[in-house]
């Protein structure tokens, strides 16, 4: 597992080199920064570190301020729409004032922090300081991931693939690089649950989860869609392309049977096939609900000229 990256900004060389040599000593990957603007820029960064030690005093922006200023920035990602789940994830901060000082404590919390340490600090309470913030962490990250994928395959669900399909919309339509969607629907499943049980259903679909992502390409994005439909989003291939991966993803449930439960005392072997129906964003798709819909209609097409096919 990868070790938990903190950064911890202190001006102070000897209480620096302290929370350093202990955090390490406990695990931690540590990123050191000894003014405030080098703290912002690295917690404003990519793949930033998701827990901070920032010191009250710093030269350039404050403990405080840089409280303040990522709590601003996650309001203006709310207000853009990109929703809080889907956003960056939660930056927990530990704030450290000297002992005593009991109106700094109350405004670096009103600030935004999380936790405050005294200093000097006492290396025990810091340690369980820390580990309080890594298990807020973890619970955030589970939260995220109930919020952002279905819990039976996996793959994003609904609500999440609808939100990267619109990112790769809007992408699109400004870059007018080529997005093709399509939507996957295994045939006559409803016999499949009627036959070998609700359960064996399940199983099947996680095995088709499987299949799927198996099949693509790991930048291709996949969701799933509603009961027993898949949606695949594929940015920057052309048409003719993503006909061949559809068509692979089409092989890939035709090629080998599916073995989900005990039938009348025998394994069961199943056959199962697959229907996908793809649409191109073009000028007149004015909106992702039009493409959606026009990978429906693709599909409709694909069910009606006998199923197990790959359709426009
Ligand atoms: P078609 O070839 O026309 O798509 O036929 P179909 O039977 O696949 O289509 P229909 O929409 O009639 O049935 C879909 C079935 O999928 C019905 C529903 O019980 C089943 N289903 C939906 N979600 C789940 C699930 O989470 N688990 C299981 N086991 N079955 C599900
Ligand atoms: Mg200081
Ligand atoms: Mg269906
Ligand atoms: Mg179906």
């Amino acid at each position: 597992m990868r070790k938990m990256k903190i950064l911890v900004a202190e001006d102070d060389a000897t209480s620096l080199f302290m929370l350093q040599s202990l955090l390490m000593k406990w695990g931690y990957d540590v990123i050191a920064a000894s003014d405030g603007n080098e703290a912002l820029s690295i917690l404003q960064g990519d793949d930033p570190p998701l827990l901070a030690i920032l010191d009250w005093m710093l030269p350039g922006e404050s403990g405080p301020e840089i409280c303040r200023r990522l709590a601003s920035r996650a309001r203006l990602q709310e207000g853009s729409g990109g929703g809080d789940e889907m956003g960056k994830p939660y930056q927990y901060i530990i704030i450290l004032t000297v002992k005593g000082e009991k109106e700094n404590v109350v405004a670096g919390l009103k600030a935004g922090a999380d936790d405050y340490i005294t200093k000097p600090f006492d290396a025990h309470e810091l340690q369980m300081r820390v580990m309080v913030g890594k298990r807020i962490l973890d619970l955030q990250e589970q939260l995220r991931n109930a919020a952002l994928y279905d819990a039976l395959t996996g793959l994003l669900n609904r609500r999440a693939v609808i939100e990267r399909l619109e990112e790769e919309f809007h992408r699109t339509s400004r870059s007018g690089k080529p997005l093709n969607v399509a939507l996957l629907d295994i045939d006559h499943f409803k016999n499949i649950n009627d036959t070998y049980g609700h359960a064996s259903g399940d199983a099947v679909l996680v095995e088709c989860a499987r299949r799927i992502k198996e099949s693509v390409r790991p930048y291709d994005v996949t969701g799933r869609y509603g009961g027993e439909e898949f949606l695949l989003i594929f940015s920057d291939l052309e048409e003719c392309r993503a006909d061949d991966v559809c068509e692979r993803v089409r092989n890939a449930f035709q090629s080998a049977p599916f073995f989900p439960a005990e039938h009348d005392g025998e394994r069961a072997e199943i056959e199962i096939t697959v229907s996908i129906g793809i649409c191109e964003y073009s000028e007149g798709v004015e909106n992702v609900d039009a493409l959606l819909a026009g990978a429906d209609k693709a599909l409709y097409r694909a069910k009606e000229k006998g199923r197990n096919r790959v359709s426009r």
